[in-house]
């Protein structure tokens, strides 16, 4: 309906930004979100996400979901309803594209093993590591370290954090100790977030075969669109059922979402990206209804694919694999590769312990799925090369 329509009052633009930490002059062909989003495309880290797991390891499948193809499912989704909304399609794109950037090998199995080797040394978080890669760890310019990106994409990739590690922040760790609300954008790419991973998750498990179309019946999001199509399509099955049904559940809650939001945003009439900022709670929401249907559905996901034993089983192995490295690499940095080994003299330098342990843990982040377990093999089989 609105999709031409210029942008609303409280959308991010380029004139609000609140601009980049390295002043640069502004792009000629392109605006200030376009060039974040550019940016992001061409870092490394983006192109490692093709070979790191969502649910399903890399080498399990080709057709499963990688962090990749889940990061650009979540940007078309977002991209969607930020154009409905009339707010800035651009700058919802480049926070989904990046926020998984820092996501560990082995999807959240890693995350956590990580987690806990880091449990001493200021933790672990894929968020806070997503903003580490493109403010500190892609090496892509002569003038600064990371990618430089506008506040207004850090903000977003930024979903949250605790207090502790906010006050490290400044101004970007501000809204968590006051409690104020990122950007519209980026509250679409959140939820977004999570429409894309309930829906391709679903259709995952349903490929690997271990939960099946009888089953998921009981959960009403995906009867009430399966009813629907066997009504109007009585004879379809096999993968176009399958396909069929999601779909519909995707426009159902993308609906559903850009209509609530559309009213609260009536509601709570914000003039500013300020005045969202400073409102008492998000705008971008599911209806009552359509978020605990949402809710009934990650449940079912988590107790029938997240806890499945074929997923655990990989889980298992991954907490292996992370842990042991960790260890090893901790224990003797001259085990790491050259550049490492730098990096974690010199962090351990300024500050002790915690900086050794963020260098091994930046090194084991930024792995994909198969290279850690190449450099698991290769750390510890005696009859690999080194
Ligand atoms: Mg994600």
């Amino acid at each position: 309906m609105n999709s031409d329509s210029p942008l609303a009052a409280y959308a991010a633009t380029d004139e609000a930004s609140r601009g980049r930490r390295y002043p640069e002059p502004a792009p000629t062909l392109r605006s200030e979100f376009q060039r974040d989003r550019d940016r992001i495309i061409h870092s490394t880290a983006f192109r490692r996400l093709v070979y790191k797991t969502q649910v399903f390891v890399n080498h399990e499948g080709d057709l499963y979901r990688t962090r990749l193809t889940h990061s650009i499912e979540v940007a078309q989704i977002a991209r969607t309803i930020a154009r409905e909304l009339r707010l800035n399609e651009t700058l919802t794109e480049a926070i989904c594209l990046a926020h998984d950037l820092g996501h560990t090998p082995f999807g959240h199995a890693g995350q956590d093993a990580l987690n806990e080797c880091m449990r001493t040394y200021g933790g672990f978080e894929h968020n806070l590591q997503s903003l580490r890669v493109v403010d500190e760890l892609e090496e892509r310019y002569a003038a600064f370290p990371g990618l430089n990106l506008t506040f207004e994409t850090r903000e977003g990739i930024l979903k949250h954090c605790s207090v502790n590690s906010a006050r490290q922040l400044g101004e970007l760790g501000e809204r968590f100790i006051q409690r104020l609300q990122p950007s519209l954008e980026a509250q679409i790419a959140n939820l977004s977030d999570e429409i894309a991973y309930n829906n391709h998750d679903l259709d995952d498990g349903l490929r690997a075969g271990i939960i099946s179309i009888d089953e998921l019946t009981e959960v009403p999001l995906f009867r009430a669109q399966h009813d629907v199509v066997m009504a109007t399509y009585p004879e379809v099955s096999g993968r176009r059922l399958i396909h069929e049904i999601v779909r519909r559940m995707i426009n159902y809650v993308v609906t559903d979402l850009i209509e609530t939001t559309s009213a609260m945003i009536a509601e709570a009439a914000p003039e500013s990206v300020d005045d969202v900022r400073a409102g008492g709670g998000p705008l971008v929401l599911f209806s009552d209804r359509v978020a605990a249907e949402h809710q009934e559905l990650k449940s079912y996901l988590r107790d029938h694919v997240y806890r499945h034993y074929r997923v655990l089983r990989m889980t298992s192995k991954a907490r292996t694999v992370v842990r042991s490295l960790f260890e090893a690499f901790f224990a003797r940095i001259e085990l790491l590769p050259t550049e490492h080994h730098e990096a974690a003299i010199d962090m351990e330098t300024q500050s002790g312990e915690a900086g050794r342990a963020r260098a091994v843990a930046d090194y084991i982040a930024g792995m994909t799925d198969r290279y850690a377990i190449t450099e698991y093999e290769r750390m510890f089989d005696p009859a690999q090369r080194s």
